[in-house]
């Protein structure tokens, strides 16, 4: 912080797509990536007289995330249609739920290197999303300058759940360790892909400032358009910053929507937050309301697994604790676990889990080879190294054969060769000892070569150093 006298109080605003087989309230399919508009019917298209149906897996995987944050699920839940008018919503409306949510009154604990930080949610609801408009010809994507705006219906009526925290988040990293540790959260439960980039995880920050010591809370803007972790918490610190200038120089934060632009690190205001009396929001009249019944309850609190968060605090004696975040919230702590379970140490498993096996998923099958093959590591070629890992995820990875790849590490041998490559390049020796000592690598490069990539890089950087300063 620039100032410690001043507090963040940060709440979020998050929605998930469910990744359900059909959409909320038809059968429609839910899927990413169809061509536009070939994914609609009557009913999500709001012909007149078509009629929703909701999805049951919906229901029960809104609840089943409800229960994993905590929340109270309620006996009874209604659907509100939400009334707004825009070219994504063709009946005029959005089924929502309004002063009665599925679930409610949760918390989600958020693991701090200094002790834990507890998040209240307000409420995880369920709704239908919108469709997706796509505005063509201006510079920014967005509806400022555009020539004209693209609709795609597929979207519209798929399964969103939205989740509101209280404003108890007290900075812009533990903001994106909340979302981080949310999003693997859902995608253990298995509800979603919940995935930034493809817009399935979407999560808007409403910040406010106030002066350590104070109790109530001061007015707050809502930071929109983010969307990585890392975007997130830049714009909030962004905001943060901006907010303690304004009051500290006299003036007033009004309450607005904001869009945060990352390339010149600023904000851009949106609209003048709408009153919730908006919308109009009344009970849907073609949908009961929804009664969960106990026995569903607990069948699916069943098959709530144990949270990642709860993993964080048992790994970090282990790695430290920014790698135990780390590794649960990339999901390679399944692969560090695979590494340790056949006997490698906790840092050497961390450390190849979230950089070599990062992209790979490793068979478990595989586990003693690889470990194998890690242990002996130095002794191989890099080449032997890179696609042994690639391997892992196939099966039938065979560490003697790898091991076999020895890599050259004999001076006797490998001092003739350099002594060679040097005299048959003696301009570039000469420019080396003139001061560019970046031509290392070529010299390094040639050796590699000419050993078709089985010297030992280290050795050969040695060697040539030794050589050349001779
Ligand atoms: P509204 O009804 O206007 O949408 P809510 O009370 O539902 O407002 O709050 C919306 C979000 O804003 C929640 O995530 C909440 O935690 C957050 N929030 C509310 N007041 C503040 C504040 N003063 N500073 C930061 N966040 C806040
Ligand atoms: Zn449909
Ligand atoms: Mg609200």
């Amino acid at each position: 912080m620039p100032d410690s006298n001043w507090e963040p109080v940060i709440g979020l605003e998050i929605h998930v797509q469910l990744k359900t087989r059909t959409k909320m309230f038809c059968r429609c399919e839910n899927g990413f990536g169809g061509e536009p508009n070939t994914q609609t019917c009557p009913v999500c298209l709001a012909h007149p007289g078509a009629l929703p149906v909701p999805n049951e897996r919906a229901v029960e995987w809104t609840i089943k995330l409800g229960l994993a944050l905590g929340c109270s699920i309620a006996e009874r839940a209604v659907f509100h249609r939400k009334n707004y008018f825009y070219p994504d919503n063709p009946k005029g409306y959005q089924i929502s739920q309004y002063d009665e949510p599925l679930c409610s009154d949760g918390t989600f604990v958020v693991p701090g290197e200094d002790g834990d930080a507890t998040v209240g949610i307000v409420r995880a609801h369920l709704e239908e999303d919108a469709a997706k408009t796509i505005h063509v010809g201006g510079a920014t994507g967005r509806i400022v300058g555009a020539a004209h705006s693209n609709v795609d219906f597929n979207r519209g009526g798929t399964p969103l759940v939205e989740i509101v925290t209280r404003p108890d988040i007290r900075s812009a990293d533990e903001a994106k360790r909340f979302l981080q540790l949310l999003r693997q959260t859902i995608v253990e439960l298995g509800i979603s892909d919940a995935e930034m980039e493809k817009g399935t995880l979407r999560a808007d920050a409403n910040v406010s400032v106030r002066e350590l010591g104070e109790t109530g809370y001061r007015t707050r803007t809502e930071l929109k358009n983010m969307n990585s972790f890392n975007h997130i918490a830049r714009g909030i610190d962004s905001e943060i910053r901006r907010q303690i200038s304004v009051w500290e120089s006299g003036g007033e934060v009004v309450q607005q929507t904001l869009d945060y632009e990352v390339k010149s690190d600023t904000v851009t205001a949106r609209r003048q937050k709408e009153e919730a009396d908006d919308y109009r929001y009344f009970p849907e009249p073609d949908l009961v309301p929804l009664e969960p019944p106990a026995e569903l309850i607990e069948r699916v609190r069943g098959d709530v697994p144990e949270l990642p968060g709860q993993r964080i605090h048992a790994l970090a004696p282990e790695v430290g604790f920014d790698a135990a975040v780390e590794l649960v919230t990339t999901g390679n702590e399944r692969k560090a676990r695979l590494l340790v379970e056949h006997g490698l140490d906790w840092p050497t498993a961390a450390s190849h889990a979230m950089n070599q096996l990062s992209a790979v998923e490793p068979l478990a099958e595989n586990g003693p080879a690889l470990v194998e093959i890690i242990r002996h590591r130095e002794s191989i070629t890099r080449d032997a190294l890179t696609a042994s890992f690639a391997a892992s995820a196939s099966p039938g990875l065979d560490a003697e054969h790898v091991l076999a790849q020895t890599a050259i590490a004999d001076t006797s041998e490998l001092a003739p060769l350099v002594e060679k490559i040097l005299a048959a390049n003696p301009s570039q020796v000469a420019s080396y000892r003139g001061g560019k000592e970046g031509l290392l690598g070529f010299f390094v490069g040639q050796v590699m070569r000419e050993t078709q990539g089985k010297a030992d890089p280290k050795l050969v950087n040695e060697l040539i150093r030794e050589k050349l300063s001779a």
